[in-house]
Parts: structure tokens; C-alpha cells; sequence
């Protein structure tokens, strides 16, 4: 059963792409439950990169709040060149299936990270990897750590400076992630009971690219986010209305720094969280 109750009447707004210290953002799940509280949302989709560790505490955070907190993840993989981010809702955070996959995940970007740490070094650049990982704490490791740690050891001026030089796709000690198939993502997040949305997919999809996408079973599209003109968002949510795809949005915040992606700016009403939680539910019961 999805524990989710219909608000008909509501004007209030959910912001469906917020990532917190999880994984890579800045804020702790409890202080964007604080924060959301304060821009009077409804519901917010806590979508850290990998995992779900987030997802309880600002549950505990939001008890008795009034705000609804939507149990949810963003998974990565390439496909055909292109990036490709899923987004899952109403996922079960417990679910065995989902664990067993953020394990292996989690160890492919351990690895990784000792990939990246040893080319670093290969140029003459040493960092310690305990430093990294210090820096991910109990969350999902990945460059934005790397880069933290280049900054304290003082061998890059910034944490851009640290993607541009160093570790941004194509730089000299970037390494890629390892590969998903696609439809690898879907099929998770539907194990664990969830619904698939592709995430921001922005001025680089093309129609078969999506419809793809959907015979691999995917349920939605994100449409509303910062990276999206208000011509792409006509276009994905045309697009969504001719393949009977669900239609979400967020703000994908990570940072309070970060000025082009500002918590709750970027939102949808409450009739699409419910669209999300009757999708999943029909699945359950089917
Ligand atoms: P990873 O999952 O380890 O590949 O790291 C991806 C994250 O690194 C993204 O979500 C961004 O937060 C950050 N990132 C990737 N490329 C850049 C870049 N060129 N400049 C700044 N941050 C970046
Ligand atoms: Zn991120
Ligand atoms: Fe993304
Ligand atoms: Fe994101």
C-alpha cells in the first residue's frame, strides 16, 4: 500500500528533485524538511544520486509536519553517448532488490574513486583517499568529494577548478562510472515498487529516444526543471501527453550556493503526487 492520502483541494506546490548531504548536496535531510516547511510545500521527493539513506531521517523530520516526504532516488547510466538520469518515486527503501543493486553501486564508485585518486597521482597530484571518503561520510562517494578534498589539500584554487583541470567529464583523471543498461534502472525501481521517471532529459533527447525508453518500461518524464527553457517544457509535456507518460518536476537543488537551482522554485502541484502515488499502486495491485 502506498501511504499516501489525496489533498483535492490543495494549492500547495511539491518540489520532486532535492538532493541532500546523502549524496551530493550541501544541506542535511533535516534542514531542507526545515527549509521546505518554510516555503509552505506540500511534498518534497528527497532523489539522492545512489541512495536512499536520506529518505529516513527527513521522514522523522517532516512527522506531524504537514509536509509530505516522497521516498525517492536518482540512478545513472549512459546510453548511446548520451547521460541518462532516472529518477524513482514511492520507491520501498527496503526493498532487497534495490539494496542489492546500491551495493554493487556503491562499490563500483569506491572503485572508481581509487581509479581517479591513482591517476590524480599518476600527475603528480597525491590524495589521500581516506580524505575523500571522509568527505562522503555514511553517502554515496563520487567527484564532488574528490574535489572538496583537492580544495583542502590546496592543490586546486576551487571546487570548480577541480572538475575543469582535473575531474570533469573528459578531463585528464576523469574516469567514467561503469554502465547500466538502461532498462537495468527501470527494472529497479520497479522491483522495489516505485515509478521510473527520466530525469531533466533537456535539448538532448529525441522522440524515439523516449518512446525507447518507454517499451524498457519507463512511466514519466520530468519537465519542469531549471535546466528546461519554457520552450522544452512545452515540448516534453506534449511529448509526455502523446505517449501517456506521467509528467513530474523539481528543482534538483543541491546547494544553497548554487544559484540556478533554488529549492522550491522549480515545483508542481499536488494532483501530479497523486498521479505518481495511483500509478504505483495500480502496479502494486496489477
Ligand atoms: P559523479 O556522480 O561522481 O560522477 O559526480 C557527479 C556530480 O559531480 C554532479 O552531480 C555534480 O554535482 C558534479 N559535477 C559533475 N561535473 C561537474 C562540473 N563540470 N562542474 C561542477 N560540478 C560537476
Ligand atoms: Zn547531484
Ligand atoms: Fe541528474
Ligand atoms: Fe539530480
Amino acid at each position: 500500500m502506498i501511504n499516501f492520502k489525496p489533498v483535492a483541494d490543495s494549492n500547495e506546490r511539491a518540489d520532486l528533485h532535492i538532493h541532500t548531504s546523502a549524496s551530493d548536496g550541501d544541506l542535511s535531510p533535516e534542514k531542507i524538511v526545515e527549509k521546505c516547511l518554510r516555503l509552505k510545500l506540500g511534498a518534497i521527493g528527497i532523489t539522492d544520486h545512489d541512495t536512499v539513506s536520506g529518505v529516513k531521517a527527513a521522514k522523522k523530520a517532516a512527522r506531524n509536519s504537514g509536509i509530505r516526504v516522497i521516498p525517492g532516488i536518482e540512478l545513472g547510466t549512459h546510453s548511446d553517448g548520451i547521460e541518462i538520469h532516472i529518477l524513482g518515486y514511492f520507491i520501498d527503501v527496503e526493498s532487497p532488490a534495490l539494496r542489492q543493486y546500491l551495493v554493487q553501486i556503491n562499490e563500483q564508485r569506491l572503485r572508481r574513486t581509487e581509479l581517479i585518486v591513482e591517476s590524480l597521482a599518476r600527475n603528480g597530484i597525491e590524495i589521500n583517499l581516506d580524505k575523500i571518503i571522509d568527505k562522503a561520510g555514511n553517502g554515496t562517494i563520487g567527484r564532488p568529494h574528490i574535489a572538496k578534498a583537492m580544495v583542502d589539500a590546496g592543490v586546486v584554487k576551487s571546487y570548480q577548478a577541480a572538475f575543469n583541470k582535473w575531474i570533469g567529464d573528459g578531463a585528464p583523471a576523469c574516469e567514467k562510472k561503469s554502465i547500466q543498461a538502461p532498462g537495468e534502472l527501470i527494472d529497479v525501481i520497479h522491483q522495489s515498487g516505485g515509478v521510473a521517471i527520466l530525469a531533466h532529459p533537456g535539448a538532448e533527447w529525441t522522440r524515439d529516444g523516449i518512446r525507447k525508453l518507454k517499451r524498457h518500461g519507463l512511466d514519466g518524464i520530468e519537465v519542469v526543471h531549471p535546466r528546461h527553457t519554457k520552450k522544452t517544457e512545452a515540448m516534453y509535456r506534449k511529448l509526455a501527453f502523446e505517449c501517456n507518460l506521467l509528467v513530474t518536476g523539481g528543482s534538483d537543488f543541491h546547494s544553497p550556493l548554487r544559484k540556478i537551482d533554488p529549492l522550491g522554485k522549480y515545483t508542481v502541484d499536488m494532483t501530479v503526487v497523486q498521479r505518481l502515488a495511483n500509478y504505483c499502486e495500480r502496479r502494486i495491485n496489477a
